[in-house]
This record gives structure tokens, C-alpha cells and sequence, in this order.
């Protein structure tokens, strides 16, 4: 499940064989392509691939290149193309300093304009951006609350704007350049971001990846792109084909949200969806939200929970993942006789657990439950958020005393477990050095930072 963001095959160079890309790209194994326009006549060009083809979506739009003869009376016809069904966005269009084609007003002329006609027809965009970080990030910073939705697509800019467009709900994409042997800065900007705010792309015909630098690129290569991306991210193609296609879903609308799922597999673990309930309201968890992780919906209600036998039944031989772990949008000691079920079960069959839990299950179960956790559990990760109560309760929604119980929690658990894990995630309010200095000092458990924006 592998979809190409970016390929520009209305090019000259597919003139030739278009039906054998498109064949290749198909067998092996892409979904979608999406197809942004560079001019007028372009666009007319995508409305008709869209038509022929099923799995080809298409952007209309004015590339930055394109902008010199610029007039708003264009952005009508623009307007009635992207009225097509399968025009998904206006792209794509930007500002481009490096090749001087356009003028620098026209260009920004151009942009703002069909920046305004998506914001009217309520469509994402496709953003070209190459030399013109400084005006790119201005211009968008001025559609902060407007409800834009924007694609960077061949993203080259810093990590600071990544964050920063990433805040804004923006998402970004790669090409074949991440590939590239001299693109180390860029492979380590990728390990720094989330796959969540990342698309697939290739560019066609242009950012060839290795090993075929050189010769004209397909939407069949983007495979490349996406297993350099798992590369980074220690994950399977598998997983960055799930997540990356969700993200599409979610900026362009192509495919659909998954169902359900009660065990989700992400590397070779196994992830058990024990609950989407929970005692605390964290302002960063999405429970409330869509409740997507890594392009699984966790989302369910009470009465669709289901018993222990159906995880069971999920996992097989517990020995053929890495270790199974109770987790998802929900705190899993709520359900803490289903956790004990399905633990007791993956233990007897030589698996491994890990539990991952916000540290109350004390509170929730009405009992000291660490004891329980021996000979069941093998890890414990906890979060611990922050080391000052008072915003360890505001960030999760709770009263102090439960920062009280997480730590007596996390003491007792070591007494029953292999090894306790404290968890924050980066939060620019959050001070990491003093939570590591509590977590390693004054609990003695393992700490971890996990990145969040
Ligand atoms: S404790 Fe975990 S599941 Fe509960 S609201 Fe916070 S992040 Fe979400
Ligand atoms: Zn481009
Ligand atoms: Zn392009």
C-alpha cells in the first residue's frame, strides 16, 4: 500500500511508454499516484489522466516557474478544473529564488492568490519551495488560522520550520533525493520527525533514486524512497507504507480511515488495544480525536471492547513477535483482568510483555495491584510527563495526588518486574534534565524521551 504524493507524467519523457510506467507502478504494489499540474494547459492535461485512470488523482495549479505572465483573471479557470472530481488539491505552486524564471512579486502574487482559491474550495495545496524559506515561511505564517492545509513536497528545508509547519498541520514529503549518498543532513532530519507527518514521493521524472540516479524516475521507485525511509525510522516498509498512506488519506482525502484494530503490529511487536478509555485527559493524547497510531484506528467504544480470547486468538505463538504490549489510546489497567488473561497466556507460551501505563492502575482497581504484576509482566513503562506535580496534573488533566501514585506505583512495580521505564515526551514547557534527574535518582528507573510536536 504505497502511494506516489508527486509525479509529474504529463512530462514529455513518458510520452513513449506512459501505459508501461503505470503498469510497473501498479505491479509494484503503489495504491494511488497523484499528479500536480505546473501550468494551464498541464492542469488540462492531469483533469484527463484523472479520467483514464482510476488510481491517478490530480492537483491543478501554476508553478512558481510558470508565474511571470501571472493575472488573477487566470484563477477562474483554475477554479472550474479543480471542480473535476479527482482534483484532490491546487499544486503545484510556491516560490522558487534558485532558478530565476518568475519575478520574486509575481511569484508571491501567484501563490497568495491560489492559496486564497484553495482556502475557498477547500482543498489542501502543493507547495514548491526551493531557496525561499525566509518568504515561504512568512506567507504561510500569514494563513495560520485559516484552515489551510499544505503538502511541502522534495521538503528541504530546516528542522526548526519542519516543526513549525508540522505544528501547523502541514505535512511534508520526500523524494529520491533522501537516497543520495551526500544527504546525510537530510536522512538525519527524517529520524528526528515523525512518519506521522510524513508523505511519499518521487517527482517524476525528475530526483531519480539510487541505484538509478541518472535515468528518468517513476512512480514505481518510490518503494526506494519508502524503504530509506524505514531505514531511518528502524521500521518495516510495512509500517511506512500503513502510516504514510493514512497521512495521505488524511491531507487529500484518497482512500479510506482503517477499522478497528485490536492488535496492531508495528516492527515485530505486537501491540494489544485493550481500552480507548482512560482516568486522565492528557492535553497531547488524540484519545478523544481520531485515535489513530501509526495508521491504526484504535478507536472503540465500551461495549465493542473485546474478551480476552479474541486478543488471544490475534497473537498465535506469542514467540514469532519481539514482545507483545498492552498499550493504545487508553489506559490498559482499566481492563486489568483482560491484561492478566492475555499476559498469563503469552508467559505460558514463552513470550514477552510489556504493560504501558499511565501509573494508576492502584486508584483505578482500588488495590495494590504491583504484586499482580510478577511473573506476568516483564516490563513496565510508565509516563511520567513532568517532574513538577502541579504540571504534571495540568498537562494530564488530573488532580496532584495522582502524581503522588505514579511514583509510589513506579517504586513497588520494580519489586515485581525485570524493568521499570519512565517516559516524557518533548514539550517545550517540560524540563527534561530535572524528570531524568528524578526518574534515575529518586525512583531508579530507566528514562526515556520520546519527541513530540
Ligand atoms: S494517560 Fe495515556 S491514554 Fe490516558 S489520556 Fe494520557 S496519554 Fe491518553
Ligand atoms: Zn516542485
Ligand atoms: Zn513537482
Amino acid at each position: 500500500m504505497l502511494i506516489d504524493t508527486h509525479a509529474h507524467l504529463f512530462y514529455p519523457n513518458f510520452n513513449e511508454d506512459l501505459e508501461e510506467v503505470i503498469k510497473r507502478a501498479k505491479d509494484s504494489g503503489l495504491d494511488y499516484i497523484i499528479v500536480p499540474a505546473t501550468d494551464l494547459k498541464t492542469s488540462e492535461e492531469v483533469v484527463e489522466l484523472t479520467k483514464k485512470y482510476d488510481f491517478i488523482y490530480g492537483a491543478v495549479g501554476i508553478h512558481p516557474h510558470e508565474t511571470k505572465d501571472w493575472d488573477n483573471s487566470l484563477i477562474e479557470k483554475i477554479e472550474a478544473l479543480a471542480m473535476n472530481e479527482k482534483i484532490v488539491a491546487i499544486g503545484e505552486i510556491g516560490l522558487d529564488y534558485f532558478y530565476d524564471f518568475s519575478p520574486k512579486e509575481k511569484q508571491i502574487e501567484a501563490f497568495k492568490a491560489q492559496i486564497e482559491l484553495a482556502l475557498k474550495i477547500n482543498k489542501p495545496i502543493i507547495v514548491h519551495n526551493r531557496e525561499s524559506d525566509e518568504d515561504m515561511m512568512s506567507v504561510i505564517r500569514s494563513y495560520q488560522d485559516s484552515g489551510l492545509k499544505a503538502q511541502f513536497h522534495c521538503f528541504s528545508q530546516s528542522f526548526e520550520h519542519a516543526r513549525e509547519l508540522i505544528k501547523l498541520n502541514h505535512l511534508i514529503s520526500f523524494t529520491g533525493n533522501i537516497t543520495f549518498k551526500k544527504q546525510d543532513s537530510l536522512r538525519e532530519l527524517i529520524s528526528r520527525l515523525s512518519l506521522e507527518s510524513i508523505m511519499l514521493e518521487t517527482d517524476s521524472p525528475f530526483m531519480t533514486p539510487e541505484p538509478y540516479r541518472g535515468q528518468r524516475n517513476e512512480p514505481s521507485y518510490v518503494k526506494l524512497v519508502a524503504e530509506t525511509l524505514a531505514d531511518i525510522h528502524h521500521l518495516n516498509i510495512e509500517d511506512v507504507a500503513r502510516i504514510t498512506s493514512y497521512n495521505v488519506f488524511r491531507m487529500f482525502g484518497i482512500g479510506s480511515k482503517p477499522g478497528t484494530s485490536f492488535t496492531y503490529k508495528i516492527r515485530n511487536s505486537l501491540y494489544i488495544n485493550i481500552t480507548n478509555r482512560c482516568n486522565a485527559n492528557c492535553q497531547f493524547c488524540d484519545r478523544n480525536g481520531e485515535s489513530v497510531i501509526s495508521g491504526y484506528n484504535l478507536k472503540m467504544t465500551k461495549s465493542e471492547e473485546p474478551d480476552a480470547s479474541v486478543y488471544i486468538k490475534e497473537i498465535g505463538d506469542p514467540k514469532q513477535f519481539d514482545e507483545i504490549v498492552f498499550c493504545g489510546y487508553g489506559e490498559p489497567t482499566l481492563r486489568w483482568d483482560i491484561v492478566k488473561a492475555v499476559a498469563k497466556y503469552v508467559k505460558e507460551n514463552e513470550g514477552r510483555t510489556r504493560l504501558i501505563t499511565n501509573g494508576h492502575g492502584n486508584l483505578i482497581n482500588k488495590r495494590d495491584i504491583a504484586p499482580e504484576l510478577k511473573g506476568l509482566i516483564d516490563v513496565v513503562s510508565i509516563s511520567f510527563n513532568s517532574a513538577d506535580p502541579r504540571q504534571y496534573s495540568e498537562l494530564m488533566g488530573l488532580e496532584t495526588r495522582f502524581f503522588n501514585e505514579m511514583i509510589s506505583f513506579a517504586k513497588d512495580a520494580k519489586n515485581y518486574v525485570e524493568k521499570v521505564v519512565m517516559t516524557v515526551i518533548t514539550m517545550d514547557e517540560v524540563n527534561i534534565e530535572r524528570a531524568r534527574k528524578t526518574v534515575e535518582e529518586k525512583i531508579g528507573a530507566e528514562f526515556r524521551v520520546r519527541q513530540y510536536f
